[in-house]
């Protein structure tokens, strides 16, 4: 090949290159589908004791298959600002090596992450924030439903239920009002009521919503599908088993 051709043949390569990255960045997240089914599954649901072929999830989405209830699977991404702004944000379920999800909600990376300090308690799961620097699609004073939680009500006609619901507000204000915090995004980033779903990570690395559900304050939200459910799942668990919180006598 001459040079001329090589010049030419570049923009080529890089194409094929980026080409190839595509389907990574954009629903080439595997599900898993069986022969007769009209539902798509994480590799480990229990749907999938018969049959189980590997699609990605936009095909998956393209070709009519609907998120399994028991397994909760990833949904196509929502929400999000395209191009550049979409960079800015920091996304567990893509943050990792490589464009991949994170395992572990450990593995974070507080420093790409948005910075905000909470400027407005609402309860247990929800709070107001001022972000520093918000790039296109966010705005400076947001509302932020913490992802993967959900914790009581705090106006229930049942008693106990609204005394816990009391707890997980009080604690959340506690650890989170006037508290320089770092927000990370997941699959959607807009619930129906426009509020930011968002991980609530404290300076030290404490992950808030994780903590809620630890604690006992609230239940491992899973009807939506998030990056840390089988976490947050386990955490609920040995609060459940601990006794903590919600889960007391
Ligand atoms: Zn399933």
């Amino acid at each position: 090949m001459n040079k001329k051709m090589q010049k030419a043949a570049l923009p080529l390569v890089l194409f094929c290159v980026l080409q190839g990255l595509l389907p990574a960045a954009s629903g080439g997240t595997a599900v898993y589908v069986t022969n007769s089914g009209r539902r798509y599954h994480r590799e480990t649901c229990s749907s999938l004791v018969r049959s189980k072929t590997a699609i990605s999830l936009s095909d998956a989405v393209r070709s009519g298959y609907r998120p399994c209830f028991l397994c909760s699977p990833p949904h196509l991404d929502a929400g999000f600002p395209q191009q550049a702004a979409a960079a800015e944000l920091y996304r567990v379920n893509k943050a990792g090596r490589n464009g991949a999800a994170l395992a572990s909600w450990h593995d974070a990376d507080l420093t790409r992450m948005l910075e905000a300090e909470v400027i407005r308690h609402v309860d247990g799961d929800t709070v107001g924030v001022r972000i520093k620097n918000p790039p296109g699609g966010i705005k400076a004073v947001e509302t932020i439903r913490m992802i993967g939680v959900d914790t009581p009500e705090t106006v229930h006609p049942r008693r106990e239920v609204e005394h816990f619901g009391r707890e997980a507000s009080d604690w959340t204000k506690q650890a989170l009002l006037h508290k320089q915090v770092f927000l990370a995004f997941d699959w959607e980033l807009r619930d129906k009521y426009n509020r930011l779903l968002a991980y609530i990570y404290l300076p030290d690395g404490t992950l808030h919503n994780a903590d809620l559900v630890r604690g006992g304050y609230g239940h491992a939200y899973t009807r939506f599908p998030f990056q840390f459910m089988e976490e947050f799942r386990s955490l609920e668990k040995d609060a459940c088993e601990q006794k903590r919180g919600l889960w007391g006598d």
